[in-house]
């Protein structure tokens, strides 16, 4: 039906080997269908409810998946905040209305569903947060454990009491993302546990149905898709599956992958940049976006090829920009997102202002996490409440009328 292959030397496994990187050169693996034999119609598709699985036939599970209903985020046109960049034609689409209130569930609801079909007992990841409230929420609906690995004191307060809540059993390591991620990855290898970060090819494959969904509710192809970058799975996620519309010919051009990466922790941006043949990963990366505080992203390898392939763009932007970002999308837009979840519309103005971009372009910006997720970068940034005596004169004069 599908099966597993390397993105750099081609050699493919079965769908059913559980492996996460290529046993022959080390490098990623994808889930490759055989899309000329598949019998998919769009009609059938726009049939469905708008979710994750409304693409069913290109996804990887075949038994009912653990769902909980997730994706059908709304995608709402940035009026107020468009006319102030010069831009009629912006869009962000809230990955923070998931279940678990980001865009991981997308990738959750079939990676728990896959470590289902596998017969795996039991689910691990390392997380700079959503990851793990997400893996922590599945694992629960599936009834199975779940193992998550943080980076001790830099996991914003919401993410964690998620992972708590929903009973995964949390480890905070004294050490940063991606050592974590190296040592969860140790511990599937030799104790069994199935490993849901974004090196697993099968949790991509739920991220790409945010691709088909603004596609499907912008009723075109936009020109260029925004994404924060981390672990840059989710921009690889979407390009993969774009790529495979265009194989099917529902689409005859991809939109322009463009990343956008914090100041502190953007080594795409400077592989972009420099035309590296891959990313030097960043030792000590920094940034107020604890989820984009990524400095070797595992999936580099394909996110320089989404990026490079359709002739977008990989940007940065400073931590000042990013929180500008999210007051003025909370303020302007009405619309709650964590920091990292700004990186893409702050990537967006900056590319404005440089003149990088078309102001006739259509623009779809993922924003990929809730604003709830950190409460405590959005406390810092705002007046505490004025606290008044319990009669009117004082709420009169508080007000200033
Ligand atoms: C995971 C995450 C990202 C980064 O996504 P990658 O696939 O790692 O590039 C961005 N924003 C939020 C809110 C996230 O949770
Ligand atoms: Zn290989």
């Amino acid at each position: 039906m599908y099966h597993l292959e390397c993105v750099s030397c081609g050699t493919t496994f079965p769908a059913d080997e559980v492996i996460y990187t290529c046993k022959k050169c080390g490098h990623l693996l994808a889930v490759k269908y055989p899309l000329d034999t598949l019998t998919i119609k769009r009609a059938t598709w726009n049939k469905r409810p708008i979710s994750v699985w409304r693409y069913r036939e290109l996804l990887p599970v075949t038994i009912p998946p653990v769902t909980l209903q997730e994706g059908g985020t709304p995608l709402y046109h940035l009026e107020r905040l468009g006319k102030e960049m010069g831009l009629k034609h912006l869009y962000a689409k809230h990955e923070g209305m998931n279940p678990s209130g980001s865009f991981k569930d997308r990738g959750m609801t079939v990676g728990v569903s896959m470590a289902l079909q596998l017969k795996k007992k039991s689910v691990a990841c390392a997380s700079t947060g959503n990851t793990s409230a997400s893996l922590a929420v599945y694992a629960a609906k599936a009834g199975i454990p779940a193992v998550v690995l943080l980076p001790a004191g830099k996991v914003a307060v919401g993410k964690v009491a998620q992972a708590l809540m929903h009973g995964a059993k949390v480890i905070s390591i004294r050490g940063n993302f991606d050592r974590a991620l190296e040592m969860t990855h140790d511990l599937c290898l030799s104790h069994g546990l199935y490993l849901l970060n974004s090196i697993n090819p099968f949790r991509l494959e739920g991220q790409k149905t945010m691709g088909f969904e603004a596609l499907d509710q912008l009723g075109e192809v936009p020109d260029r898709f925004v994404l924060p970058v981390g672990n840059a799975g989710n921009i690889s996620a979407v390009h993969k599956g774009f790529m495979e519309l265009e194989e099917l010919g529902f689409i005859d051009r991809l939109p322009k992958m463009t990343g956008i990466q914090a100041a502190g922790s953007s080594p795409v941006v400077r592989a972009i940049r420099e035309n590296l043949a891959e990313v030097i990963p960043e030792k000590n990366p920094e940034t107020v976006a604890t989820a984009i505080r990524i400095g070797a992203p595992v999936n580099a390898e394909k996110a320089l090829t989404a990026i490079r392939k359709t002739g977008g763009i990989a940007e940065s932007v400073t931590d000042e920009e990013i929180l500008r970002m999210q007051r003025d999308l909370a303020r302007k837009e009405g619309i709650g997102v964590e920091p990292a979840s700004a990186a893409s519309v702050a990537g967006i103005r900056k590319l404005v202002e440089t003149g990088a971009i078309d102001r006739d372009e259509k623009i779809v910006c993922i924003v990929t996490g809730h604003l709830l997720k950190d409460p405590d970068t959005v406390i810092k940034q705002c007046e505490p409440p004025t606290e008044i005596d319990a009669d009117l004169p004082s709420l009169i004069s508080a007000l200033h009328l």
